[in-house]
């Protein structure tokens, strides 16, 4: 099962949030017929959104969008309590592996744009943060959002492994955090992150979030309860029918016309059906 730990150390001035987000990243895989780069990217993302959700209490839900002009397009993931979801605008794009053997998530997503998270509380009300990308790889530019937007001295990891099959092995990710006064300690742990390049690796070979934790922390570490995650859409055909119902008129006759509508969606690629004549009851009303 995909969950999410938090964690403390160094008597309290340290706190980490860890995320096994593998189940989810191959369901995304699966669900958008992702090439690995792709599957790789929307894994990261989704580890991104269940450790920025760790810290939002509210019923609400929040979405992270990454958008940096590379061929891989806007990259979405979204955590809502314990649903996780993701899309990507070019699922099926391929590129050359990087010198060191790794996807090129950052050529895939590109540099030129922003990291955008957006907050709502399920009661009409949202909040938006946005810092501009450092380089495309998901984890420095949470790693900048977290310094930049929230003031939080963070060292972050976030990784996807592909197999040679093409489907994603494992996803999770990462976040130990400085309290005021102990930047100190974090640049201990900053070092001990070097080996988390592989985090995707060691969770592949079995390893759990706990252990990462207890990798990366000065012991004594205090774990919390698990939070479990699923990747579940929370789409539905009211809400499709929402979206057909908002267009101008002129588009519902064309609709019409054409014998009916299909609305696929965005992240689950669940195709919903409404036929000529509910079109026609709608344009009645
Ligand atoms: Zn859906």
């Amino acid at each position: 099962m995909d969950y999410r730990i938090r964690a403390t150390a160094a008597a309290g001035t340290l706190r980490a949030i860890a995320t096994h987000t593998t189940l989810s990243a191959r369901s995304a895989q699966e669900a958008h017929r992702a090439a690995p780069l792709a599957a790789a990217a929307m894994g990261r993302a989704m580890s991104a959104a269940a450790l920025l959700a760790a810290d939002f209490k509210s019923q609400g839900r929040l979405i992270v969008d990454i958008e940096g002009g590379g061929p891989l397009g806007r990259v979405s993931a979204e955590c809502a309590g314990e649903f996780l979801r993701a899309r990507v605008d070019h699922p099926e794009i391929q590129l050359d592996l990087r010198a060191d053997g790794k996807l090129a998530v950052g050529q895939g997503v590109g540099q030129d744009g922003f990291f955008r998270v957006r907050r709502e509380d399920g009661e009409g009300h949202f909040w938006e943060s946005r810092t501009a990308l450092v380089s495309g790889e998901i984890g420095e530019d949470l790693m900048r959002y977290y310094l930049e937007s929230e003031q939080v001295t963070s060292a972050v990891a976030v990784g996807v492994l592909v197999g040679i099959n093409g489907l994603v092995a494992a996803s999770g990710g990462l976040v130990v955090q400085a309290l005021p006064g102990s930047e100190e300690v974090v640049e201990g742990v900053a070092e001990r992150f070097s080996e988390l390049s592989h985090l995707s690796h060691r969770l592949a070979e079995g390893e759990s979030a706990e252990d990462l934790l207890r990798s990366v922390l000065p012991q004594p570490v205090s774990l919390f309860e698990p939070q479990s995650l699923e990747f579940r859409c929370q789409c539905s055909r009211s809400y499709s029918q929402a979206i057909l119902q908002s267009l101008p008129s002129e588009e519902l006759n064309r609709l019409i016309e054409e014998g009916g509508a299909e609305v696929i969606c965005n992240y689950c690629r669940t195709p919903y059906q409404f036929s000529k004549r509910e079109l026609q009851e709608w344009m009645k009303n």
